[in-house]
């Protein structure tokens, strides 16, 4: 006999991200598009959350992947080395600039994977050269550095990290510059150019650093931070003469620096990596996400001389191991998107991106709930208050973001929706990053239908 009830839909045995939305199946990519198995088409306007830079369905990589898979698909790092291994590493030495000739650069499978891989580094390097009292890290509020514990612990995004809390080992924290909210009131278009906030930004960090010692006593490791903020804040850059003081205040203090570039890393902000914007100059850079722009699973730790030499000359091994470190064929990938990319000037095209983009989204500040339009290069994001001259925010429960981001996905247009940007849990805002190819006129679309998912969700709001 039927309860009456409607039957539930079945449940999908691949663990979906949310038990509370469908999730529609892709089936295949081309350029700035992706089509769903039943044929609709999405404009990925966030670049699949900041990966996709070289554009979807490049036959090329496919083939230099599957090249290496049949020549070579695997070998463990205990064992070999690999060709494609030697020949990337070399160029991303290079790629990384003037800080980093005979460094060396370690290969993971993911942003997590290389966050902790650079704080395990950056601990061991400074037993090497005698301080085993340094075990802590500094990091910032509203960062990111990945789901695994001991990036979750540098991490500053509450939602993400309150539920594992008590099983990590907490970093100390220090803000994270935010123009569009300064705490030093400068607002968000400031006529010094925001130089005298940045220099109140580096001065908490020169507290937070004291607070731990001196150059002979301090327990802290490390500094890891996100150039520009990446999710959490949204394409939050920072202001002038902010990071550079910051690496200075480090090395002053024996603080290793981690750049986590894992999102704006290779070319995303229109420069190789976004501290090449600010001549900040960290010992250790990690990236991910472009590098292979999601053709594989890859990340890189790119490690400077002083670093490497330290355990190459003290020790001789890096305590730490990861079965899949520098795979063959998610190698393979990295190096023949970042032959694509150079071949193509993608980064040139990102940094020129900068201008449309800036100019179509601008546009969307005539919204009522459109507060504030940042970016660099490709990397941009919109964020939506109730009250623009207060810049109070709408109620968390409401989930306005992501109420934006249905709308669009109904248009045909991916966006990357957030919660938290004003304490962690209550702001909206969201994250926007498409591929390098994508044209001035795609751009304009895009910015046509999100003005229009905008419209939809302020109806309801
Ligand atoms: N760091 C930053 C800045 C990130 O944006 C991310 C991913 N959003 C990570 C680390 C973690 O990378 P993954 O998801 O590849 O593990």
């Amino acid at each position: 006999m039927s309860s009456g009830k409607p039957t539930p839909a079945p449940r999908s045995a691949a663990f979906p991200r949310s038990f509370g939305k469908p999730y529609p199946v892709a089936a295949r990519g081309e350029g700035v598009y992706l089509y769903s198995s039943e044929g609709n088409r999405y404009l990925d306007f966030d670049g699949s959350a900041a990966v996709n830079f070289i554009g979807h369905g490049v036959r090329e990589i496919a083939d230099a992947m599957s090249a290496q898979a049949a020549r070579l698909e695997f070998i463990h790092s205990s064992h070999f080395s690999s060709e494609i291994a030697e020949t990337f590493a070399r160029e991303l030495l290079d790629f990384a600039g003037t800080g980093f000739p005979g460094g060396a650069v370690y290969f993971t499978s993911g942003g997590s994977e290389a966050v902790e891989t650079a704080l395990k580094l950056a601990r061991q390097y400074q037993v090497e050269i005698g301080q085993p009292h340094r075990t802590r890290f500094l990091s910032r509020t509203q960062s990111y550095h990945g789901a695994s514990f001991g990036a979750v612990g540098v991490s500053g995004n509450p939602r993400r990290r309150e539920l594992y809390l008590p099983l990590v080992h907490d970093s100390e924290k220090v803000a994270t510059p935010y123009c569009y909210r300064c705490v030093y009131a400068c607002g968000s278009r400031p006529e010094d150019g925001c130089e005298a906030c940045g220099a109140k930004y580096a001065a908490e960090v020169a507290r937070a650093l004291d607070a731990r010692g001196n150059v002979r006593d301090s327990d802290l490791a490390a500094f890891i931070f996100e150039p520009v903020s990446g999710a959490t804040l949204g394409a939050v850059a920072p202001p002038p003469g902010y990071l550079a003081e910051v690496m200075r205040l480090c090395r002053e203090r024996g603080v290793l620096t981690i750049a986590d570039e894992v999102m704006t890393g290779c070319g995303r902000t229109g420069r190789n990596f976004a501290v090449d914007h600010y001549a900040a100059q960290p010992d250790i850079l990690v990236t991910a996400k472009g590098l292979a722009s999601g053709y594989a699973p890859l990340g890189a730790v790119i490690a400077s001389a002083r670093v490497v030499d330290a355990i190459s000359s003290g020790s001789g091994a890096f305590v730490h191991g990861l079965t899949y470190n520098a795979h063959p064929v998610a190698v393979a990938a990295g190096h023949a998107v970042q032959q694509r990319v150079k071949k193509d000037g993608l980064i040139a095209r990102a940094a020129a991106g900068e201008k449309t983009t800036r100019a179509a989204l601008d546009a969307l500040r005539s919204l009522r709930s459109v507060g504030d339009v940042r970016g660099i290069g490709l990397l941009w994001a919109v964020e939506f208050v109730a009250d623009k001259s207060s810049k109070a925010p709408f109620p968390a429960a409401l989930g306005f973001a992501g109420r934006v981001a249905d709308a669009a996905f109904r248009r045909g247009l991916l966006v990357y929706p957030m919660p938290g940007c004003v304490d962690g849990y209550a702001g909206d805002h969201l994250l926007l990053a498409p591929p390098a190819i994508i044209t001035d006129k795609e751009i304009t679309w895009a910015a046509g239908q999100l003005a229009a998912a905008i419209e939809e969700a302020e109806a309801v709001a």
